[in-house]
């Protein structure tokens, strides 16, 4: 167990924060969905509250280690500002830290905050480079990491400050760990995954952890279609990563070597193009015509994977079932996201398009947990031990 911001005195302190304030924006520099923000206001208001001095810091885009002002977090301060009911003091500096800026930081009273430029302006960042790691150290006396989206980067601002300063979590990335690692270390059972998405590649690791725990993985997506082949299937054009077929074939039997039980589609919407705007059709998974494609999970494997999450006591899922951002083909992660929201099971969204498609569909508030971070999630369901984690002190 890590240490949280509850496990030290912080006030009078001063705390430098990193959060995952990456948020989307339009073309104008606008907002369009601040959750990342909120999701960090309970650590943030907790340390106003103690009276603690509080500096944030964050990424925002690809600038590629350039001052590039297109990626300035001013949007995010006078959203921050907003939000809080308070003024966030925010200095624009193209080196991140400048004499003003840490003049600013000491000055800082209890229960003021203050949010640095863009953390990737620095070169040092993504490097993790140790003169811009101890700039940010020296600007604080304590470092909390409340980042789950970067957590498993080991950048300055994520893993490297760590080195200068005592090193706690905040509540987000609290809240993820226990839900992500209680799901995995220590779920009720029968434990469900689903695993979907466009690629086999990206979930191999995901998939092996969690075979060793689960009980039934259900395999939908356009990964699905490696997995048919395997079984000898006519798959048409549906996606295929044909150097992975001998890796799902020897998956399926290790799974019934260990009584994992794995759901394969048994039918198919497709289409001729990758796209919403032709003729659809249904066809069974094992007979593809060979210039049809399949885009989604038919009824029947809708209904079939249904009935096995209403049984389910923990469920975890990652990677949309089939390619839902087309109208045409997202019935089957519509049929997932409703089951899911249907069941009194503990239910844990792994990020990415899970999270977007649950949001899309409006059954967000249903699930029990859905995970702030897309690549940190899958890392941690990879069994593997995330930088921005491992450097906070142990309880
Ligand atoms: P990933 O980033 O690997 O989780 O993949 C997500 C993407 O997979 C989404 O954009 C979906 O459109 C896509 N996808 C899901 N099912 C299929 C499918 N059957 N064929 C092609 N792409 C798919």
């Amino acid at each position: 167990m890590k240490k949280t911001v509850r496990d030290i005195d912080v006030k009078g302190k001063k705390v430098i924060v990193r959060c995952d304030f990456n948020v989307p924006q339009d073309k104008e520099g606008n907002i369009t969905d601040d959750i990342r923000i909120t999701s960090a206001l309970p650590t943030i208001s907790y340390l106003i509250e103690q009276g603690a001095k509080v500096i944030l810091m964050s990424h925002l885009g690809r600038p590629d280690g350039e001052a590039n002002m297109k990626y300035t977090l001013k949007p995010v301060a006078d959203r921050l500002s907003e939000l809080l009911g308070k003024s966030v003091l925010f200095i624009s500096a193209p080196e991140v830290v400048s004499e003003e800026v840490s003049k600013a930081a000491a000055g800082l009273a209890e229960g003021e905050v203050m949010l640095l430029e863009n953390v990737r302006f620095r070169k040092e960042e993504t490097k993790n480079g140790e003169n811009f790691s101890r700039e940010l150290a020296d600007l604080a006396e304590l470092f909390v990491n409340d980042a789950f989206g970067t957590a498993h980067r080991a950048h300055s601002s994520t893993a490297g400050v760590a080195d200068y300063l005592p090193a706690v979590s905040g509540f987000l990335i609290e809240k993820e760990v226990k839900f992500l690692g209680s799901a995995v270390e220590a779920p009720e059972r029968p434990f469900v995954a689903i695993m979907g998405g466009a690629k086999v590649k990206d979930k191999i690791l995901v998939i092996e952890n969690l075979l060793a725990k689960v009980d039934t993985l259900i395999i939908g997506g356009g990964m699905a279609f490696t997995f048919l082949k395997a079984k000898g299937y006519e798959i048409g054009k549906s996606l295929l990563d044909a150097e992975r077929i001998d890796y799902a074939t020897e998956l399926m039997k290790k799974a019934e070597e260990k009584g994992v039980k794995i759901l394969l589609p048994i039918d198919v919407v497709a289409a001729k193009e990758f796209s919403n705007d032709v003729e659809t059709a249904e066809f069974e998974a094992d007979a593809i015509p060979a210039e049809w494609m399949g885009l989604d999970v038919g009824p029947k494997s809708a209904q079939l994977f249904s009935e096995e999450l209403k049984n389910a006591k923990t469920v975890i899922w990652n990677g949309p079932v089939g390619a839902f951002e087309m109208s045409n083909f997202a019935q089957g992660t519509i049929a997932v996201a409703k089951a899911l929201a249907e069941t009194d099971a503990v239910t844990i969204i792994g990020g990415g398009d899970s999270a977007a498609a649950v949001e899309q569909f409006g059954y967000a508030d249903k699930m029990t947990h859905i995970s702030t971070g897309g690549g940190a999630s899958l890392e941690f369901l990879e069994g593997k031990e995330l930088p921005g984690i491992a450097v906070l002190q142990d309880k």
